[in-house]
């Protein structure tokens, strides 16, 4: 568990799973001998695995705990989902929530949930199975979804001729949060509350948000998918693949980036390996992660 202070807030990561998971010819096709001579000396071992060949992501959730309230942001794959296609995060079976509370939290003490989008690896949590059904995990949090994803994932689930949106976690993870009275979807930006507000970030998905917390003298940014490795930090125009809009996710990392490096705001992505969150700083020639 890695523990950070941000003013008078702490922010927990809460580990689901941290492996090597794809080749990094398959994700970044742009990547080159030059590119590992001039970044081998930090990737591996924490981001990249070298006899593998593999990038090494980690799925976790960040507890924010701050004046008393216990906030949960994103729900990582959750246990006993089907995930065929995703062979590393298939039928879980991890101690997740016993980490969880190691951190300070049960599931009926989490005041609220935020999804920065609704893809399968940040929603798994938000419910669990119980005699059969799909309900809450966290029995009093108001779930916050993006608006824009839920139209665009509902109106993705609807259709007959495809499968079920995002391998069936619309259905397992949303549709009964909704059912359940306990979401509220919103459309950025958005001022949720004294500390947090939520701004819009779309591309990977189209309506990915990023929070941006303020806590006195010190920022946090959570920035869920806008990029899924340090790498990307040097290179803001490579996309991670699975992506809505291609160039917006450009625009919109790019955009991120910048607030980032100009507010000196702690960054806490949503896949980055050890030690998971830190800074952006400004170069001449764009950006360089200080984690
Ligand atoms: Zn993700």
């Amino acid at each position: 568990m890695q523990v950070f202070k941000v003013g008078k807030a702490t922010i927990t990561r809460i580990e689901e799973t941290y492996l090597p998971v794809y080749p990094i010819a398959d994700i970044f096709p742009e990547f080159s001998e030059a590119d590992l001579k001039e970044h081998g000396h930090w990737l591996a071992p924490d981001h990249y695995e070298i006899a593998s060949k593999k990038i090494k992501l980690s799925v976790h959730s960040w507890l924010l705990q701050v004046d008393g309230k216990k906030i949960l942001i994103d729900c990582c794959c959750g246990n006993h989902k089907p995930r065929p296609t995703r062979p590393h995060w298939n039928m879980l079976n991890e101690p997740w929530l016993d980490r969880l509370a190691a951190a300070g939290a049960r599931p009926d003490e989490i005041d609220m949930v935020m999804c920065t989008h609704l893809h399968h690896d940040h929603l798994g949590w938000n419910t669990q199975l119980r005699d059969g059904k799909w309900v809450p995990t966290f029995p009093n949090a108001r779930y916050v979804f993006s608006k824009v994803d839920f139209d665009y994932f509902q109106k993705d689930d609807a259709d007959p001729a495809t499968p079920p949106a995002e391998f069936g976690t619309f259905r397992e993870c949303v549709v009964p949060v909704v059912e359940a009275g306990r979401a509220d979807l919103v459309t950025g930006p958005h001022k949720l509350n004294e500390f947090i507000d939520i701004l819009p970030a779309g591309g990977h998905s189209p309506g990915h948000f990023v929070f941006k917390m303020n806590f006195g003298s010190s920022t946090a940014m959570i920035t869920g998918d806008v990029f899924h490795h340090l790498l990307q930090i040097y290179y803001p125009d490579w996309n991670f693949p699975k992506n809505s809009n291609v160039n917006e996710a450009r625009i919109s990392r790019r955009r991120v980036f910048e607030d980032c490096a100009a507010t000196g705001a702690m960054v806490f992505p949503g896949h980055v390996g050890s030690p998971f969150a830190g800074f952006i700083d400004k170069t001449d020639k764009g950006f360089r992660p200080r984690f």
